[in-house]
């Protein structure tokens, strides 16, 4: 276990899976029943990004921080749906200046309502110890030390029967596509009714492409796919871009991402090449 999220909290991968989160969650709060989040690699919670690791590589530089510069003007559809997670960050930097980023338990912490459950699960022996101290505390919240496939099988299906499950391995061991896709479709028997997002990083697209088709004709509900290439996949040693496969996803999430897909690739993207894509099968 050699990968630490700190070296790439808040690039542009982290913008795009946390304000997918956040739009999830923000379905869920319209109504009134209590829900569960379930984070199966959540990270430590909170980031410094003046630290040496994020230095290091400056990576939320091109997320972030072009984010909340942008050099062209946002228009008001994307400034609203991008509000909640921006709420989320900005909670984190009372002072008003970005020093700290907030990760994916954060995030869905700070949108979630009392009475809704977090559990944050992290494997790493350094980086749950930081997650207990930034999250283990707050109200209604748990966290846990379990491999987070198995947290996967064993948590499901949450008491509360409505939620959101974020599975977001670090790609460090070959397969974790094949994982993605056996382990979505078994949480999916667990828990039916809920929703699951998957992130995925994109160097080669062939392999995600059989991820979405497999998914897609073994899920018993509607996939969303939503990839986002900061430029031409031409080298498949790079990380071109990523992607989130949605699992019964909200109603309202493919409109949404419609409007917002563009903005980012304007936002973000790095060379011409950049793109997006967009599609729900059911
Ligand atoms: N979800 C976090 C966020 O968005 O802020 C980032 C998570 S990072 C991509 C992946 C995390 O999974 C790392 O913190 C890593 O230590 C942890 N991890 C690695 N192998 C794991 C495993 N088998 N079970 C649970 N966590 C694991």
């Amino acid at each position: 276990m050699n990968y630490r999220h700190v070296y790439h909290a808040g690039n542009f991968a982290d913008v795009l899976k946390h304000v997918v989160l956040s739009l999830v969650i923000g379905h869920l709060k319209a109504k009134p029943t209590p829900f569960r989040v379930i984070d199966t690699h959540a990270g430590t919670g909170i980031y410094d990004l003046g630290s040496d690791e994020a230095q290091r590589t400056g990576e939320w530089r091109e997320g972030i921080g072009r984010l909340l510069a942008p050099a062209q003007p946002v228009p008001d559809d994307v400034a609203e749906i991008l509000a909640p997670y921006l709420s989320a960050v900005w909670a984190l930097n009372p002072s008003g200046v970005l020093a700290r980023y907030p990760g994916s338990p954060l995030v869905a912490r700070h949108l979630m309502r009392t009475g809704d459950q977090l559990i944050a699960n992290e494997l790493h022996p350094d980086d749950f110890e930081q997650l207990r101290q930034n999250v283990g505390r707050l109200p209604d919240s748990k966290v846990l030390s379990l491999d987070g496939w198995m947290a996967l099988r064993s948590l499901l299906p949450p008491k509360e029967r409505r939620g959101v499950v974020l599975i977001d391995p670090p790609f460090e061991v070959a397969g974790e596509i094949d994982r993605i896709d056996r382990g979505l479709l078994e949480a999916q028997r667990r828990f039916e009714g809920g929703c699951f997002i998957a992130w995925y990083p994109v160097k080669d697209p062939t392999p995600i492409n059989s991820l979405h088709k497999s998914v897609t004709q073994s899920s018993r509900r509607d996939v969303l796919r939503a990839d986002l290439y900061i430029r031409d996949p031409l080298r498949a040693d790079m990380l071109n871009g990523c992607g989130l496969v949605v699992l019964n996803p909200p109603y309202t999430l493919n409109d949404k991402l419609n409007i917002l897909l563009p903005f980012l690739v304007e936002c973000l993207g790095q060379t011409v090449g950049a793109r997006f894509n967009l599609s729900v099968s059911s």
